[in-house]
């Protein structure tokens, strides 16, 4: 039977330059990397920030010596999008092939990524040399307004507003429509409308959310970025399914990404926070979110009362006692009868494990949800959370 599902993964989703701060892990550091399986198995790669070192690990595990082809779309020339190139270890094997798609820079001229390449592993800023990479490459030169066809896969590209250029990218797969635009501040009509011609009615829409509406309006104001609320307005006039905030600001912590997240989910339905190992599957009329699961830590089994408060799915508050059977130092996998939203806030209200001798030990948690599976029981949701500070 044929595939019917295209596959989008997350390999980085922080903007400006990759972080490795504690507050920030959740979300994830790693700048911007995405990876895009079309139905039939034609893989697309979405900017080549530092994420694309795991995204190339990754692959070289699960391809061994088989030969490997992609089509890497990049979106521009700031060091966020370009800097994992040198690290992607398929580009060291001859038997691969890479097509590269990116536009003319007006500071670079003809051949720019190549360019970039070579820049890039210059003496003395790589230890390697060029001619080490051994893949095939090939470059293709596009610009805003183009459209081209890979595999069953259209491809319109629109330039954004941000200094020295970006280019946004629409790709239509059989199963369903994602759109990239991230490194774009709105403000000038005419690309603005151009946007929204890009978004029309994407399954997804990946949209830069950098920064706050107010620092957008003053402080970060001709920044070359974008809000969320930018993101929703956006969202709702082209009529967008998904959107995605990304591009998230190397100083937002993980609460205040949560913060962002939550303001938006209040004026637009489906709102995700791009999340580092996140997936989102299209298949036919549907859109499926999944995280990476919780990171494993000393293990716990156990049975501890807990009383949790959230918010379900439809955005109803609930409250209810549950046990909690599996708990690790970074998280827990409890059943609830409710089914909370992923990427939700929890309050885990818990008897202090370990210690029964003191009856009116308690300790309040706060859990986000990363996962969402059905559980032992009927109606039952098995939710696994990671604590947070
Ligand atoms: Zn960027
Ligand atoms: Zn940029």
């Amino acid at each position: 039977m044929p595939n019917h599902v295209a596959k989008l993964s997350f390999w980085g989703v922080r903007g400006s330059t990759p972080t490795v701060d504690r507050a920030n892990w959740r979300y994830g550091g790693n700048t911007p990397c995405l990876e895009l399986v079309a139905p039939d198995g034609t893989q697309f790669i979405l900017d080549c920030g530092t994420g694309l070192r795991a995204l190339g690990n990754r692959w070289t595990e699960i391809h061994g010596t088989k030969a490997i082809e992609a089509h890497i779309c990049v979106t521009h020339y700031h060091w966020d999008h370009i800097q994992g190139i040198p690290f992607f270890a398929p580009l060291y094997v001859p038997q691969n092939h890479f097509h590269f798609y990116s536009f003319r820079s007006e500071f670079l001229g003809r051949d720019s990524l190549k360019q970039v390449f070579e820049a890039q592993m210059a003496h003395p800023y790589f230890p390697v040399d060029l001619s080490a990479m051994s893949a095939v490459r090939q470059f293709s030169e596009v610009s805003g307004g183009d459209r081209f066809e890979i595999r069953g896969t259209r491809i319109t590209t629109r330039l954004l507003n941000h200094p020295q250029g970006c280019l946004g990218y629409r790709l239509e797969t059989p199963a369903g429509t994602v759109v990239y635009a991230t490194d774009n501040e709105p403000g000038v009509r005419k690309l603005d409308a151009s946007l929204l011609e890009l978004a029309a009615g994407a399954d997804i829409f990946i949209n830069d959310a950098q920064y706050t509406p107010e620092q957008l309006a003053t402080t970060r104001k001709g920044w070359g970025h974008s809000s969320w609320l930018a993101g929703v307005q956006v969202a709702r006039e082209a009529g967008v399914r998904n959107l995605v905030l990304f591009h998230h600001d190397p100083d937002s912590s993980d609460r205040i990404v949560d913060g962002l997240l939550r303001d938006a989910r209040e004026k637009f339905e489906n709102v995700w926070a791009a999340s580092e190992g996140m997936v989102m599957s299209l298949g036919e009329k549907r859109v499926e979110v999944l995280l990476p699961a919780e990171p494993s830590g000393l293990r716990q089994e156990g049975h501890f009362r807990a009383r949790v408060e959230g918010y379900t799915e439809e955005g109803r508050a609930f409250q209810e006692e549950t046990v909690i059977r599996d708990l690790t130092l970074q998280g827990a996998l409890i059943y609830l009868n409710h089914s909370p939203r992923l990427q939700s806030e929890l309050q885990v209200l818990m008897e202090a494990p370990g210690d029964e001798s003191r009856s009116n030990s308690r300790l309040r948690l706060r859990g986000y949800v990363v996962r969402l599976e059905p559980g032992p029981q009927k109606d039952q949701t098995a939710v696994g959370i990671v604590f947070t500070e």
